[in-house]
């Protein structure tokens, strides 16, 4: 839907009218920068990166992309779970989750806190006691606290030692964050935000006060693969890892070809880079994320994975799909 007052970008972004298809080898591979670069609108980001610049990132990246690609082919990219320890879990769940994907061979776990410190304090505890101090530890607080809140409860969770604190306060607060950023430094916690960062332009101002140290795009929630291209060369450009939120319905399974051109082709880098892997719903997808050790292996079917099974879309249609008719029926209706 378009209203006459929004502005050109608005209205890009609202109807997603220009996307590019997303396959990693078709964006990794392109020989030309020329050509992805005029897929990318520059307008409202040229005063931190422009087309010149953008394209020289793009040219460098060509040095040692088919070493990285065979990298990725071979051993994949590093993927976090997010599954061990949501809010609510027992003790005793979350022990056993925990236990299990040690085993499974994960190094890098996220928790979520926020809503009780004395409980994130047990929690914290408890996953550090099991995976031990080497062990990779992120923290989610899914925009629980104001500013001041943000910086006082994670100074009593510095002991666990978190790469980072993400979503520590509303994520449209782009000087709160800065705030925060600054506060956690001298304890060594980074902040992470973005899977609520709808255009570049707000990643640019994000990047501009240093109000952020991991940068989490979300394939879905920017506008276009355009809108995640520009915001990856903005964060080459800046310095800050991408580590990109995922999850949800299918969310995996679009990032990855994000990603994965993001090492091949613009930062050629893995330090302190992951992505997120949440293990749910990849059964209704026709070709669903494949982990091993930890890691996501490229997918080779063309596209962008997200082709649902007919049977899932069938069961789940309203009104008249199973699920739903199921539901519908317990609420009496
Ligand atoms: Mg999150």
């Amino acid at each position: 839907m378009l209203c006459g007052t929004c502005g050109p970008s608005r209205r890009e972004s609202l109807s997603g009218s220009y996307l590019l298809t997303c396959h990693f080898p078709f964006l990794s591979r392109c020989q030309d920068p020329r050509m992805l670069l005029s897929c990318i609108d520059f307008r409202y980001i040229t005063d931190v990166l422009t087309e010149e610049e953008a394209y020289e990132i793009l040219q460098k990246g060509q040095v040692g992309k088919k070493e990285r690609e065979e990298q990725m082919l071979m051993h994949g990219y590093p993927a976090y779970t997010t599954s061990c320890a949501w809010l609510g879990y027992s003790d005793d769940m979350l022990q056993q989750l925990c236990t299990e994907a040690l085993k499974s061979g994960w190094t890098r776990f996220k928790v979520k806190v926020g809503a009780d410190l004395q409980d994130d304090i047990r929690r914290c505890r408890l996953i550090r006691d099991i995976i031990g101090p080497e062990k990779t530890l992120m923290m989610d607080a899914n925009q629980r606290w104001d500013v001041p809140e943000a910086v006082e409860w994670m100074s009593k969770l510095a002991e666990f030692k978190p790469l980072w604190i993400e979503e520590p306060t509303s994520p449209d607060d782009i000087l709160g964050h800065a705030t925060i950023s600054k506060a956690l430094a001298p304890l060594g916690i980074g902040v992470a935000t973005g899977e609520q960062c709808h255009n570049r332009v707000i990643f640019k101002q994000l990047l501009q006060a240093k109000a952020l140290q991991f940068l989490q795009i979300d394939s879905c929630r920017l506008g276009s693969v355009n809108e995640n291209l520009s915001v990856l060369l903005m964060a080459k450009k800046f310095g800050v890892p991408v580590c990109p939120h995922a999850g949800g319905v299918g969310l995996c399974e679009l990032v990855q070809h994000l990603i994965i051109f993001d090492f091949i082709s613009v930062s050629a880098s893995l330090t302190n880079r992951m992505c997120e892997y949440v293990d749910h719903l990849h059964e209704h997808f026709k070709y669903p994320v494949i982990i091993k050790n930890a890691s996501y292996m490229p997918p080779k079917e063309a596209g962008y994975s997200t082709e649902m099974k007919e049977e899932s879309v069938k069961k789940h249609q309203y009104p008249d799909g199973e699920v739903w008719k199921k539901f519908l029926a317990a609420q009496g209706n």
